[in-house]
């Protein structure tokens, strides 16, 4: 029955087909601390790597616990499959390999990650593969940056610092019209918000943020929806069409359906091509790690966007602060498409203009006692961060105003503590980065 429940919560517990462990019996997730499996017989471990049956073959590529977490994202996103890799940035990375190659481009939001910026301006460009920016204010401008040799769509659901939701449904319908599928990194909204049921074909995320919600693991993953026809233009897609002699000449678009009856190209081609060949797998301690976040995730996704709305409330008011930045309160298409993409809250992360500039941010930072100074989000433990000298610190000027960080603003992410406590610090940090400091007064 939890199988085909709908309910976060339930699926974050129950989801995919983990009930006890077939060997001892726990209920808990155990950890599969091992790098092989004992084949069977030869013929076993033959049709195990010729990929005429699935089973475990070797733990760079797939692994027990793994899979349990693998199932249970890949429910919640009503996703069908689920890849993990070591970190977010390996996630963002065999996103773009896995459907692109040295001479392939892509368009990608510019409301992006700085790290993903780097990924996708630096060292993709450095093997080959180009990215193209499309600003998504307008939708078309996707429609506008794509030529033949465009592979994919890529995005965030709702990228920091300017909060902006990204308009799926318009972007991957224009990505649909010619073959090109939409991946999204939905990082900062796991449950409240599905990119697959808007039309995307992909969904990424970093699981150390809200998945793994405890600051303790690093972790990333891709989700398949199956919701995408691999084989319908082959010459857009050729790595799915063409035969891929590192596997004995499979077309990876016919041949993972007639396998498996599912249409999961994307997932398998991940896994027995690109950790069998890259590496950066999830370590099962780590995914038994973020399993543990995992299963209470949906409840703190609450309480983070409870706790956001009444801080956003509070800063609106507090004459120390010049703008508040938060999905909700973009006004026109960007507002709506809040409305029409989100459900049961609004997200964790919230923007601030500190009045006063640079100056007033970093004395704003400098006296919360119980935020966390930290380049992290989505910790169960509020977080504050100053952009422009950290995380988008790589970016030129003008690449940082793409991204919307401008020199004062401070990056929130709320936790799941007391509203009161949070709202408390906020606020004799305010407080604070109003008064003239020390050296000015002498
Ligand atoms: N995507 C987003 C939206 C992020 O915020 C981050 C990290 O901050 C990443 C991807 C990269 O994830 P990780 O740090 O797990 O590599």
């Amino acid at each position: 029955m939890s199988k085909q429940s709908k309910n976060p919560e339930t699926i974050a517990l129950h989801g995919g087909d983990y009930r006890s462990d077939p060997a001892t019996t726990a209920v808990a997730v155990p950890i599969y601390r091992t790098t092989s499996y004992q084949f069977n017989n030869t013929g076993h471990a033959a049709n195990l790597f010729a990929l005429k049956e699935f089973g475990n073959i070797y733990t760079r590529i797939m692994n027990p616990t793994n899979d349990v977490l693998e199932k249970r994202v890949a429910a919640l996103e009503n996703g069908l499959a689920c890849v993990t890799v070591g970190s977010g940035q390996a996630a963002s990375t065999f996103a773009i390999v896995n459907v692109c190659q040295a001479g392939d481009n892509f368009v990608s939001s510019t409301d992006l990650y700085g790290g993903t910026v780097n990924l996708f301006t630096h060292t993709l460009k450095k093997l080959g593969i180009e990215v193209r920016y499309a600003d998504p204010s307008d939708p078309k401008n996707f429609e506008k940056a794509i030529d033949e040799k465009t592979r994919c769509f890529y995005a965030e659901t709702l990228p920091n610092p300017a909060l902006r939701v990204f308009p799926i449904k318009e972007v991957s319908d224009i990505g649909r019209k010619h073959n090109i599928p939409l991946i999204m990194d939905n990082t900062a909204a796991p449950i409240i918000c599905k990119p697959l049921d808007h039309g995307a074909a992909v969904v990424v995320h970093s699981l150390t943020k809200f998945i793994g919600g405890h600051g303790t693991v690093i972790g990333g993953c891709l989700v398949d929806g199956g919701n995408f026809d691999w084989t319908a233009d082959p010459k857009r897609q050729p790595l799915f069409n063409e035969p891929d002699m590192s596997y004995g000449g499979a077309k990876w678009g016919e041949v993972v359906p007639q396998l498996t009856g599912a249409n999961v190209s994307f997932a398998v081609r991940a896994r027995v091509c690109l950790l069998r060949d890259l590496g950066a797998p999830l370590s099962p301690d780590n995914a038994w790690g973020i399993i543990q976040g995992l299963e209470t995730a949906p409840l703190r996704m609450q309480q983070h966007c409870s706790n956001a709305t009444k801080v956003v409330d509070f800063l609106q008011k507090h004459k120390n602060v010049e703008r508040v930045i938060y999905p909700t309160l973009h006004k026109g298409a960007i507002g709506d498409r809040t409305k029409k993409y989100f459900s049961g809250g609004n997200g964790a992360l919230v923007g601030i203009e500190v009045k006063g500039g640079v100056e007033a941010g970093k004395k704003f930072i400098e006296a919360l006692k119980m935020f966390y100074h930290v380049a992290n989000i989505g910790d169960a433990r509020s977080l504050a961060i100053h952009p422009a000298t950290t995380t988008h610190s790589q970016l030129t000027p003008e690449e940082l105003l793409a991204a919307g960080v401008t020199p004062g603003y401070v990056r929130l992410s709320i936790g799941i503590e007391h509203p009161d406590d949070i709202i408390a610090d906020l606020k004799q940090a305010l407080d604070a980065s109003g008064k003239p400091s020390l050296k000015a007064v002498s």
